[in-house]
């Protein structure tokens, strides 16, 4: 129990163990379930301890509405200097030169940071094309179902999908060039959540161009890997390239939206304008702070490293696992990611997903090209950016290969003995299963042998460890 505070200015300086026990605790349980499990989201990573500290900071508490030099707060002295390097570290990350590019790093996250560039190329009620969701596309780059309109990129624009081939899962562009003919879009999105191949840029700028449509990059997956040209480089080709922060880049939850400043349509002042005062209003400080950190640390020779590191982890992960037999979307990855298809298992991506967060393996069930229905879909997503951080090298992602493996065969085991493919029935069967207590022992005891970034395992106040 906290003690009770005796004046007001104690209370604003106890440390939050003794302020609030109970949500120090579950920071804790926290910290101790990513240290014990094994982190394979594909848009999930572990940020630095001098990114926490800075994400963590005395910013938070300083107002400072417009940019560096024209805010309409005072008191702006040092926050002018944070943002400034920020905005500079950012170009410096990504090899962009300050005449012909400018980034706005204010956005909250990624999604509002896709609203405002979208708020800033078109009006409303415009045309725009992205990867559809089931394909792999994002929920802000236009999502739809047919009997509804679910992001508000759908209900304040008209939107029309380009999907992945059904058989390949490779992007169809040529189904997406004779759309466009048709629908005429005024802006074309690429990007993805769930796709594990390069991109075509060249391709889609010169459809953009035959319509006369801007061309948007949502880099928010793989842009650890721009940043370290371990990925192709949409910048050559795209008037604006938005991406959150945390995924490959590894740094704080936010976005940043860069904007070319040689376009001659001032995409520098209306993207700038749309971030705030359309779209936002006070920048999130000490997030800025911290973003700038890890900006500092993506542009190092040992980021490179990691960059082209998460890669190999990702092919490596795939041929493991495409030995033991299993199919994965194209066939294998060429970034950080792998879509695993379990159709061929007769089991469902949701079934995966639940033996696994039993035994502490984190994963996501995810449509595959060709599902019959989107909400049981049949594949999960894999992703190696976190794992990577953690020190994972080759030889132990073919040990998590392995790992995955055995949680099928358990999947396949339980769902047979049940004669039942309801999801309420299997879960129901996984009770007291002794293959899985087995695993979560092996895995936790796995997980637990590599450092954490971030923080000291050691220093972990759980219950009982
Ligand atoms: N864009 C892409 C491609 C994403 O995958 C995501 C999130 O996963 C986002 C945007 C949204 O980012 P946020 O969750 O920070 O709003």
């Amino acid at each position: 129990m906290a003690k009770p505070c005796d004046s007001w200015n104690t209370c604003l300086n106890t440390p939050l163990q003794e302020e609030d026990s109970e949500i120090y605790a579950l920071i804790e349980q926290e910290k101790y379930r990513q240290f014990s499990g094994l982190e394979l989201i594909a848009s999930e990573n572990f940020t630095s301890q001098a990114v926490m500290e800075a994400n963590g900071s005395a910013l938070t508490n300083k107002y400072s509405e417009g940019l560096p030099g024209a805010r309409y707060y005072g008191g702006n002295e040092y926050i002018d200097q944070v943002e400034n390097l920020c905005r500079k570290r950012a170009l410096t990350a990504f090899h962009l030169d300050a005449e012909k590019w400018g980034v706005n790093v204010q956005p909250y996250s990624g999604s509002t940071a896709n609203f405002a560039a979208l708020t800033a190329l078109i009006q409303p009620q415009d045309r725009l094309m992205g990867l559809d969701l089931p394909s792999g596309g994002h929920l802000t780059h236009g999502y739809q179902t047919a009997k509804k309109k679910i992001s508000s990129s759908s209900i304040y624009f008209q939107s029309m999908p380009y999907q992945v081939d059904q058989t390949t899962g490779y992007i169809d562009y040529d189904r997406l060039e004779e759309n466009a003919a048709l629908f005429r879009p005024k802006l074309l999105i690429c990007g993805a959540s769930a796709y594990p191949r390069e991109w075509d840029y060249a391709r889609l700028r010169k459809v953009a161009d035959q319509h006369g449509a801007y061309l948007m990059a949502d880099i928010a997956h793989i842009s650890g890997l721009v940043a370290s040209k371990e990925a192709a480089n949409p910048f050559e080709f795209c008037d604006v390239v938005t991406t959150t922060t945390h995924k490959t880049l590894r740094g704080p939850r936010a976005g940043l939206i860069f904007f070319r400043r040689d376009k001659g349509d001032d995409l520098e002042g209306r993207v700038n304008q749309a971030v705030f005062p359309s779209c936002q209003g006070g920048p999130h400080n000490n997030t800025i702070a911290a973003i700038a950190v890890a900006l500092k640390q993506v542009a190092t020779p040992e980021f490179k490293q990691y960059a082209i590191q998460v890669r190999a982890n990702a092919k490596t992960l795939a041929k493991t696992l495409r030995n033991y037999g299993y199919k994965m979307a194209t066939d294998g990855t060429e970034n950080h990611l792998i879509l695993w298809d379990l159709k061929p298992q007769k089991l469902t991506g949701s079934k995966v997903e639940r033996i696994c967060e039993i035994v502490d393996i984190t994963i996501n069930k995810n449509s595959i090209a060709g599902d019959k229905s989107a909400v049981t879909p049949g594949g999960v997503r894999l992703g190696t950016a976190a794992l990577t951080s953690r020190s994972f090298k080759e030889e132990d992602m073919v040990k998590v290969g392995e790992f995955l493996h055995r949680t099928v065969q358990i999947a396949s085991d339980v769902q047979t003995k049940c004669g039942s493919k309801m999801m309420k029935d299997f879960v129901a069967a996984l009770e007291g299963n002794q293959d899985i207590a087995q695993l979560k022992k092996e895995v936790q005891e796995f997980a637990r042998s590599f450092p954490m970034p971030g923080f000291d395992p050691k220093t972990i106040q759980v219950n009982g460890h």
